[in-house]
């Protein structure tokens, strides 16, 4: 049998960690006997290349082929950098950086890795999730989770310093990011993070870019004037004299100017605090929200653990001293802690799905005051004893088309700070076109904001296979979504009576959302169009029996609903015609209603044949109408009456009705022509796509919502329902 390990993938650098004979967990040494293995590869011409301390040596030599910092870029398309001719990904150089650990670590142990629990920043979403997992998969690893840098942290310091009831927050400032977590230590070895929040701008960079802008003023001070490009220089150095500073009172920085030789500029500790004030303050408003949030004061928070490179700085230390009112604790290795918590997740038990029921603030803050007890030393007899439950850092959500039909919004499905795994299952209607066409679309977004451009879409899944049952238009699907442990989304879909999932693709977000974004930060201002007057012919003789009634009537409810935020007075009647004409709903604008009436519409309703047509009932409702005025009239086969059809066709031409004649089967285009006037004028269809020509009119008449193929629109239903297994679940 082999090891389990955690391994830290970090901007700067990794470390891989392991549980001991011993019991404990540690840092397992690299090749050179390091504990930690700087993030960095350089590629040669050959196609070889070399990771670690060697390949940093490289990079800080300005050598040629060394690709750091990569971690930053994950899931953003293309290559992060090119190397003699070849193109590489930060998911492809995190794959070499991982499989070159488990490499290391299988040597150094001299065992087999069988499971490795790898850590994300808190803050890394979807889109930086899914390829890390693939960068794992790649370097030859099989993943027991992604766990949050922060909650790995946390479970480092729970496993020697476990206290029932003890709150602890984890203020992890790294080299980009700043993730802050709250964690609670609760009876049988629970460790629960509560909240997770932070700042995916803000980190060691910006202490950096502060510093640098310091030392420019500095040289401008004793040099008036340079052609040295001083900016690039500072930023240069910046780093370092960042890091002298944590251990010295001041530092120097040494230059070369083109044009007045070398400089030497001093920065103090209390100069480099005092530029960088505003940034703590950063960290504090977030702490306050936090805290706030929860109805939490300081006073609650039992300890305060320090992650993350920059909190090296002298300045981050006092800092949290002077908002806490306590020292931080510096029993744990900032630069160890994370992988030695993964160590430990990688040896604990999985936690089952939570059925999404909202997280709401009340009840968390309720089982919070339960907390409020004095927290008791309470040591962990073995680390496997330990369980972890982790929330999720962002809220997810749908494209889904807004209440009134103007645009899009995102739909909230499951929240922040929801416990993972997590399941929620709604039943949603939706229409299915019959044909070719039976798949349907999910946009999953990320962020709380109902405006679709303060989002950040992250996936889409197509779910193909829908049953089309005319009869039952719009139908009813049950969809499943989940955040699984890895914090990765999943949607599942089903029909409302089946027991297995429809087959669906998870494949990556629109490349170009804007048109889900119109609408809702600036709706469109459309001009208050025309009154509009609709009246629907069909017929119903015996040729329409079966498929073509029901697509027909299917293609006009689908007509009806195109005209729902139709933005001027609207008004809609539906007529039957065969051997008499009947109509079943006069002119109204209650779309429901004209709906209903069709869908009660029967096949022969009016007699067999036809020897009717519809032409002076449509001119009876439209002649004295306002506005535009439109007859619709969907024929099939041939009329009895051709000749008088076309003069009465041509007499509601006369008084400003469009007539559009749709056909399909036997119908006659010719005959079609004859009766159509107006712009759109005739059109013969397949059955197939009545759905689509209906649709299309429907634009060219004002109406379209667009954006249909989406589920859950304003006008439907959705309830939530049982859940079943998530990918992978095991019950
Ligand atoms: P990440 O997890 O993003 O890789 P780390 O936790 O390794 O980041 O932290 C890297 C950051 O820590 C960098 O900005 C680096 O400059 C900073 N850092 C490392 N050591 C020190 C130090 N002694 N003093 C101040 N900053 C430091
Ligand atoms: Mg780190």
């Amino acid at each position: 049998m082999g090891i389990k390990v955690g391994i830290d993938l970090g901007t700067t650098f990794c470390a891989v960690a392991m549980i001991g004979a011993d019991g404990k967990a540690a840092v397992i040494q690299n090749e050179m006997g390091e504990r930690l293995t700087p993030s960095v590869i350089q590629f040669f011409d050959d196609g070889s290349y070399i990771v670690g301390a060697e390949a940093k040596e490289a990079l800080d030599y300005g050598e040629e082929g060394c690709a750091a910092v990569f971690k930053r870029s994950m899931g953003e398309s293309g290559a992060y950098c090119s190397f003699y001719g070849n193109d590489y990904t930060a998911q492809q150089l995190s794959s070499i950086m991982l499989r070159e650990l488990k490499r290391q670590a299988e040597k150094v142990t001299g065992q087999r890795i069988d499971e490795a629990v790898v850590t994300v920043p808190a803050y890394f979403g979807e889109l930086q999730r899914e390829p890390t997992l693939r960068a794992a998969k790649d370097a030859g690893l099989t993943v027991r989770q992604l766990v949050s840098e922060p909650t790995a942290a946390a479970m480092n310091y729970a496993a020697d310093h476990f206290r029932e009831n003890a709150k602890i927050l984890v203020y992890d400032l790294g080299g980009g990011t700043f993730d802050l977590t709250l964690v609670q230590m609760k009876k049988n070895a629970r460790v629960d993070v509560i909240r997770t929040t932070g700042n995916s701008m803000l980190g060691g960079k910006n202490w950096d870019d502060e510093l640098a802008k310091l030392l420019e003023q500095k040289i401008l001070e004793d040099v008036e004037y340079t052609d040295t490009d001083i900016h690039t220089l500072c930023t240069r150095e910046a780093e370092k004299v960042k890091i002298a500073l944590s251990s010295a009172m001041k530092a120097k920085a040494h230059f070369t100017l083109e044009d007045h030789g070398s400089c030497t500029v001093e920065v103090t500790r209390e100069e480099f605090d005092d530029a960088t004030a505003h940034l703590r303050e950063k960290t504090r408003g977030l702490c306050r929200n936090l805290l706030d949030g929860l109805r939490l004061s300081w006073r609650d928070i039992n300890a305060v653990v320090l992650v993350g490179g920059s909190t090296r700085m002298p300045q981050i230390k006092r800092f949290i001293k002077e908002i806490s009112g306590r020292e931080p604790l510096s029993r744990v290795n900032p630069d160890e802690a994370v992988a030695i918590g993964a160590a430990i997740m990688a040896n604990v038990k999985a936690q089952p799905y939570a059925v999404q029921k909202m997280t709401d603030d009340a009840s968390v803050i309720r089982a919070l005051r339960k907390g409020s007890v004095p927290a008791k030393e309470m040591p962990v007899e073995s680390l496997q004893k330990l369980t972890v439950s982790d929330v999720v850092a962002h809220t997810l959500g749908k494209v889904t088309v807004n209440k009134d039909g103007t645009g899009y919004k995102n739909q909230v499905i499951i929240r922040e700070n929801s416990v993972i795994p997590v399941k929620v299952a709604v039943a949603e209607q939706f229409y299915t076109k019959g044909g070719e066409d039976n798949e349907s679309e999910i946009i999953m977004l990320q962020g709380d904001s109902e405006n679709v451009a303060e989002c950040t879409a992250v996936c889409r899944y197509v779910v193909s296979g829908i049953k089309h049952d005319p009869s039952r238009n719009p139908t009813l699907l049950k969809v499943q979504y989940s955040y699984d442990a890895n914090g990765i989304v999943h949607v599942q879909a089903r029909q409302e009576d089946q027991t297995t999932d429809l087959p669906a693709r998870k494949l990556p977000a629109p490349p170009d959302m804007s048109r889900y974004c119109e609408g809702i930060s600036a709706p469109p201002a459309k001009a208050k169009a025309e009154p509009l007057r609709i009246m629907m012919a069909i017929d119903v003789s015996g040729s329409m029996t079966g498929e073509p009634m029901e697509e027909a009537k299917n293609a006009m409810c689908r007509f009806i609903d195109e005209f729902s935020s139709y933005p001027g007075d609207f008004k809609i009647g539906a007529m039957v015609v065969s051997d008499r004409t009947q109509v079943v709903c006069e002119l109204t604008n209650d779309l429901a209603q004209c709906k209903e009436a069709v869908n009660d519409i029967k096949v022969c309703m009016t007699g067999l044949c036809n020897e009717a047509d519809p032409f002076d009932e449509i001119l009876n409702r439209l002649a004295v109408a306002r506005g535009k005025k439109v007859g619709v009239v969907l024929a099939d086969g041939v009329w009895a009456h051709r000749d008088k059809a076309v003069t009465r066709a041509r007499r509601c031409a006369a008084m400003g009705i469009n007539i559009i004649g749709m056909g399909f089967g036997e119908a006659d285009e010719e005959f079609l022509k004859a009766i159509s006037s107006g712009e759109i004028g005739a059109m013969k269809v397949e059955l197939s796509e009545l759905t689509v020509s209906f649709g299309k009119i429907a634009q060219e008449l004002g109406g379209g919502r667009g954006g249909k193929k989406l589920f859950g629109g304003s006008k439907t239903a959705q309830t939530e329902c049982e859940t079943w297994p998530a990918p992978g679940e095991t019950l």
